[in-house]
């Protein structure tokens, strides 16, 4: 089922931490699941989390597609249950993020993030995965990651007077090249 509102920063759901799944196979789970690979699609975004759709529970999902922002190496569909980033790189480094929860993902701003992270988690079929993610899909999951703890990419914003539209953003990527 596509979940055709997204829900909004402002709304307490996304400020709380999300709970541990007990069972990956349980009716549940795996609604769960589905709501978010569809909504994420429909959306158009290449990540999302469950919080994001209302759903209290350690599960978000990544599908780096091109989108209509921008033109990246593509990576597949990925969904991570109870998700733990067991090693980050000392090396940080800025990117734009935008998220579907910060006004439709209208608004971009410049975050500071590991480059490169390893995440542990268990994926749709109970089965552990272990990734070493750096580029943007490591962006991608560290973003993804904040939401279960509650937090946004807004309050990581490392400089306030670089916010931009999601109009003026495009603009800047594509003379970019
Ligand atoms: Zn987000």
């Amino acid at each position: 089922m596509i979940i055709k509102e997204i829900i909004q920063i402002g709304n307490p759901i996304l400020n709380r931490p999300s709970k541990f799944v007990a069972e990956v196979d349980d009716k549940e789970t795996q609604r769960v699941i589905t709501n978010l690979v569809d909504s994420v699609r429909h959306h158009d975004l290449i990540g999302m989390a469950a919080s994001q759709i209302g759903e209290k529970l350690r599960i978000f999902v990544t599908e780096i597609r091109k989108t209509k922002y921008r033109n990246l190496p593509t990576d597949k569909l990925r969904i991570y249950i109870n998700p733990e980033i067991v090693w980050s790189s000392k090396k940080q480094i800025v990117i734009y993020e935008g998220c579907g929860s910060v006004a439709y993902a209208k608004l971009f701003a410049p975050v500071r993030r590991p480059e490169k992270i390893i995440i542990e988690a268990c994926d749709e079929n109970g089965n552990k995965l272990r990734l070493e993610a750096s580029g943007m899909l490591g962006r991608v999951i560290q973003h993804e990651y904040d939401h279960l703890n509650g937090i946004e990419f807004t309050e990581k914003i490392t400089d306030m007077r670089k916010i931009m539209s999601s109009e003026e953003y495009r603009k800047m990527v594509t003379s970019k090249g």
